[in-house]
């Protein structure tokens, strides 16, 4: 027995989530884990579209964790047909945000239970329990919280910059509307108050664009902060550069260097440790905090499963050296 299954065997971890580089570490612990794993997921690229509420970010790790995603196109739902966007497109209605016949169902559902005052949470945890996940899927709160760009094509909602257009925008600040009225649910406060909890695991998501908004939560950092358990990052850079997305492209234009030492500042304040690739070992010996570094490309599902070993293994790690205990546990 791995010493991480020996640690967290009856333990709980948490894990902070974006989209769909942070689903494929989410899926991995999953396997793990099973019920003993909450991810706690980014609901700033929220949106309201032809009168429908829809989570991407929640909706990629249901659709990843459950098998359902479509793992070619890298978002939505596999087996799925496109028969309302052409009758949509036929009728001159908005088609720059593609929505299958499939995942329709989820948002007009989604859209009718939050109307009839089911909060977000619940919502989830019961598609959850219907697509037969085990692991908690929690948003990061039921308040409405909208990512907005300032770019220089002026103020941009999140899902306009991202999807209309595709990120070409040069981003100049990065704003969270609602945040600071929002507060984490009683289940994100359960889950990282819990006596169970072993870790806090935060996925190799866009720092900028998926966990910053969880972070900008009010009470959210300071739980996080709070719990006497380690707080593993992994980095969603390799080589200097994002697997996918506009992260390598937001830190240019943010005059930060595209680097995992960069990820470990942005997170200087939260983590006791960061996991980085291999192939970057040799910028890991100059961080100031503990470093693992392991191949952390995750291009099947193998590679998902045995990075979320690694990172449980140097958590556990990391939780048996009493120096690197948290000021709060001692
Ligand atoms: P989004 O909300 O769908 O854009 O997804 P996230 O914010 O969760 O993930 C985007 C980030 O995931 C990008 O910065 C990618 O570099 C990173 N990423 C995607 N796949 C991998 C992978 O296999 N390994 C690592 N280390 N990072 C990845």
């Amino acid at each position: 027995m791995s010493e991480a299954h020996a640690h967290f065997h009856e333990r709980r971890v948490v894990a902070l989530c974006g989209g769909v580089g942070g689903a494929k570490l989410a899926f991995g612990l999953a396997q793990k884990l099973g019920e003993n794993l909450t991810v706690i997921v980014n609901t700033g690229d929220d949106f309201e579209h032809l009168g429908l509420t829809i989570c991407p970010d929640i909706d990629t790790v249901l659709y990843t964790l459950s098998g359902l995603a479509n793992r070619v196109q890298g978002w939505g739902r596999a087996d799925e047909s496109w028969n309302f966007m052409e009758a949509l497109a036929q009728l001159g209605g908005e088609t720059w945000f593609q929505l299958g016949d499939r995942d329709l169902a989820l948002h007009v559902e989604r859209t009718r239970a939050l109307k009839a005052g089911v909060p977000l949470t619940e919502f989830v945890a019961e598609t959850a329990q219907r697509f037969g996940i085990s692991s908690r899927i929690l948003p990061m709160c039921d308040d409405p919280v909208r990512t907005v760009l300032d770019t220089s094509e002026g103020i941009l909602p999140f899902q306009r910059y991202f999807v209309e257009r595709r990120c070409a925008p040069k981003v100049k600040k990065i704003s969270f509307q609602g945040a600071e009225a929002a507060r984490p649910s009683q289940s994100v406060t359960d889950a990282l108050q819990s006596a169970d909890l072993g870790a806090i695991v935060i996925c190799p998501s866009n720092p900028y664009l998926s966990v910053d908004p969880l972070l900008a939560v009010p009470g959210l950092q300071a739980l996080v902060q709070a719990a006497a358990v380690p707080v593993v990052a992994v980095s969603p850079i390799i080589q200097g550069k994002a697997i996918k997305g506009p992260t390598t492209k937001i830190m240019d234009e943010l005059g930060v260097e595209v680097t995992s030492a960069a990820i470990a500042a942005h997170y200087a304040d939260l983590i006791d440790g960061l996991v980085i690739d291999s192939a970057d070992s040799g910028e890991g010996e100059k961080l100031p905090i503990p470093v693992h570094a392991v191949p952390t490309l995750m291009s099947s599902d193998e590679d998902r499963v045995r990075l979320a070993g690694e990172v449980l293994d140097f958590a556990a790690m990391l939780a048996s050296i009493p120096a690197r205990q948290k000021a709060a546990s001692s």
